[in-house]
C-alpha cells in the first residue's frame, strides 16, 4: 500500500464556488480532534466562564472519543489496512469504534483491564446518546470518565504508537494535560505521606503509572510493578520513589527490577531509560 493510499482524502465545503480539498492522515485527524475536545474541556470546567458553558462537556467527550476511534484505526491500519474495513471481503466502509476495540483485543492482543473496558464503553455509550438523543448528563461522572479515558489514550499511544501523546497536544492545553493526570492519579492514594510532593514530582508518578512496557529488541517486556518482585518487599510503599505496593515505580527508582534480566532496572543496559530521567 502506497503512502498516498494509507490518507484519507476529504472533500471540504465549497467555499467561493472552489471545491478544497485537503488530506489528512487518520493520526492528524485523531490529534486535531483530540485538541479540539481538550479546549471544550477547558470552557466546560474552568471557574473564569459562566455556568452554560457546562454544555460544552457534551462536545469534549463526542471528541474524545472521535480521537480514540481514530487512534485505534491507526493501530489497526499498521498491522494490516483490511483491518479498518467493516467487512474485510468487500473493503467498503470502515469499522465502528466498538468493532475497532474488539480487533484491538483479539489481533493485537491488547489486554484491556475490566475496568479501562468499561470506561471506554460507558464513553462511547454517551458519545452515541448525545448525538442521538437529548440527554441529561452527570457533570461529576462526565468528569471521572473524561480523565480516565484521557488517562487512557495516553497509556494507549505509549505503547502502541512509541511515543508520548503529550507531543501532539498543543501548548496551550497542557495545563489541562496535567490538571487530569494530577487528579487521576492522586498522590493521596499512591505515594507515602512524606513523600516529595512537588508538582513535578506527581506529574512524574502519574506518567510512570502509564508507560507499562519497556520494548527490548523487538519484544515487549511488562513492567515489574513494586511488591511484584521475585523476592517482593515488605513495606508498604517504595523505600526509594515512595510508591504504593500494586503501582509502577516512578522512572529512575533505584529498586525498580528490570523484567527481562530481573537486575536494577536503571543500570542493566536492557533498555533506554534516558528519556524518562530528565
Ligand atoms: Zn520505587
Ligand atoms: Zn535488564
Amino acid at each position: 500500500m502506497n503512502d498516498n493510499a494509507k490518507q484519507l482524502k476529504i472533500s471540504l465545503l465549497y467555499w467561493g464556488g472552489r471545491n478544497i480539498k485537503i488530506k489528512t492522515t487518520l493520526l492528524e485527524n485523531a490529534y486535531n480532534f483530540l485538541n479540539n475536545s481538550i479546549n471544550f474541556y477547558h470552557l466546560a470546567t474552568h471557574e473564569v466562564y459562566p455556568q452554560e458553558y457546562k454544555r460544552y462537556w457534551m462536545f469534549s467527550i463526542v471528541d474524545i472519543v472521535q480521537a480514540m476511534e481514530l487512534i485505534f484505526k491507526e493501530v489497526l491500519r499498521r498491522e494490516n489496512e483490511i483491518f479498518l474495513y467493516e467487512n474485510i471481503d468487500n473493503p467498503k466502509h470502515t469499522v465502528s469504534i466498538t468493532k475497532a476495540l474488539h480487533r484491538i483485543k483479539n489481533i493485537i492482543n491488547l489486554e484491556l483491564k475490566v475496568q479501562d473496558e468499561r470506561i471506554i464503553n460507558q464513553a462511547i455509550e454517551i458519545r452515541n446518546n448525545i448525538i442521538h438523543y437529548e440527554i441529561e448528563l452527570d457533570i461529576n461522572e462526565l468528569f471521572q470518565i473524561y480523565m480516565s479515558i484521557f488517562s487512557f489514550l495516553k497509556s494507549f499511544h505509549y505503547r502502541f504508537l512509541k511515543t508520548d501523546l503529550h507531543d501532539y497536544i498543543e501548548e496551550e492545553f497542557w495545563e489541562e494535560e496535567e490538571e487530569l493526570l494530577l487528579e487521576k492519579y492522586n498522590r493521596n492514594l499512591l505515594l507515602h505521606d512524606e513523600a516529595d510532593s512537588s508538582k513535578d514530582y506527581l506529574l512524574e508518578v502519574a506518567e510512570s503509572q502509564l508507560y507499562m512496557y519497556y520494548e527490548i529488541g523487538d519484544v515487549e517486556y511488562k513492567r515489574i510493578k513494586y511488591g511484584e518482585e521475585e523476592s517482593a518487599f515488605k513495606s508498604e510503599f517504595c523505600g526509594d520513589c515512595a510508591i504504593k505496593k500494586g503501582y509502577y515505580h516512578v522512572f529512575g527508582c533505584d529498586l525498580e527490577v528490570c523484567p527481562k534480566c530481573n537486575g536494577q532496572a536503571i543500570t542493566c543496559g536492557c533498555h533506554d531509560i534516558r528519556d524518562f530521567l530528565v
